[in-house]
């Protein structure tokens, strides 16, 4: 039966101020019971026909209805029984998910309209130290506001939607609704960030030992880098006789690039030739053979240049690992950072322009 059909179920006791149903009163005067909204005295109405109700005795009927005081029974009932039933939750964070079940909690305590922040909170259970607030609502849910605030102080709160107790049964029915049937939420559960919590450790304790392994393997390929026989067999494998690192040397320096060799940009840990030998190449392939006014994408450069390069170097340094690198070889960059400064140097000197992810030769 919907409640706006029922007539008036509840009542007020006037010697604690509980809110009574009519079925946990006797019938008659004997209910002593006034209304909650007028404050005037009650009968209980408790035939064998009709639906049992309280009645305005002799007075007029203000209008009460039972509406306007189901949420203050509801609170009434949970302080009475000092009990309540958790709905499960499943946290689900990176991949990860925690199941909470469900559960029946006894409380210590109960205390009802609790100020929280500039906050009014239905009611707090207290049990050992922790509190579960908990918000009865009829129409209106808990606003954003409110929900923002309780997730920001991390207080386990439930909300539970009395809107359908089934008014016209009896006390138990009704009270078992509100404790343990009725649609219930969490708000917040102050299991959620503390889990968080935990699942990032473990990402930044995994990330942590990718990047020890990831530092010790190119630290253990560091002083492979740079010999005279990897240049010399680099020539043969990829220019033949004829076409080699002196000979890009030679027309880099007849055209007057010479100057552009810089030997400050280190490059000896991952470079399997000596640095005077991969710039006149650069120079020669990407910079004389393609002529001014050119313009490149720099992933070429680098595709270019990468030829040059150990494979091992070739990956992803995380920070940390690089950090972990420097604490024994100081200087170390990694090679995009050094095809970079090479750049840089090339544009200082005139020889070439960036703008965005290109640069144009002049
Ligand atoms: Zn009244």
């Amino acid at each position: 039966m919907a409640t706006t059909e029922l007539k008036l179920v509840f009542g007020k006791a006037p010697s604690n101020s509980q809110i009574m149903h009519i079925s946990e009163v006797p019938s008659g005067k004997g209910c002593n019971c006034i209304c909650p909204q007028c404050g005037s005295a009650l009968l209980a109405k408790k035939g064998k026909i009709r639906q049992h109700h309280f009645s305005h005795d002799g007075r007029k009927d203000c209008g009460i209805e039972n509406e306007s005081v189901l949420h203050l029974f509801a609170k009434n009932i949970f302080f009475r029984k000092k009990v309540i039933k958790t709905p499960k939750l499943a946290i689900n964070y990176k991949g990860h998910t925690k199941n909470i079940s469900e559960k029946i909690v006894n409380f210590d305590s109960v205390a009802l309209e609790v100020n929280f922040g500039k906050f009014r909170i239905d009611a707090i259970g207290r049990k050992d130290t922790n509190p579960l607030m908990v918000e009865f609502f009829y129409t209106h849910a808990v606003e954003d506001e409110k929900r923002q605030y309780l997730t920001s102080k991390n207080v386990s709160t439930l909300e539970i939607d009395i809107s359908n107790a089934p008014l016209g049964s009896n006390i138990n029915t009704i009270t078992s609704y509100i404790l343990h049937a009725a649609p219930r939420a969490w708000i917040h559960n102050s299991k959620i960030p503390e889990f968080i919590r935990k699942i990032d450790d473990e990402f930044e304790k995994k990330n942590l030992e990718e990047s020890i392994k990831n530092a010790n393997d190119i630290k253990l390929k560091i002083h492979i880098g740079f010999t005279k026989e990897n240049t010399e067999t680099l020539t043969r494998r990829v220019y033949g006789k004829f076409y080699g690192f002196n000979y890009f040397q030679r027309v880099c320096i007849e055209k007057g690039y010479s100057k552009l060799f810089n030997k400050n940009i280190h490059s000896d840990y991952f470079f399997k030739v000596g640095y005077e030998h991969w710039q006149s190449s650069l120079i020669y392939n990407m910079i004389i053979l393609n002529g001014f006014g050119c313009k490149i994408h720099k992933e070429k450069v680098y595709r270019f240049l990468s030829q040059y390069i150990c494979r091992d170097f070739l990956v992803h340094i995380s920070d940390t690992a690089l950090d972990i690198i420097r604490e024994e070889y100081s200087r170390f960059q990694p090679p995009i950072i050094i095809l970079n400064k090479y750049l840089e140097f090339l544009e200082e000197n005139g020889t070439i322009t960036q703008e965005d992810d290109y640069i144009t030769l002049t």
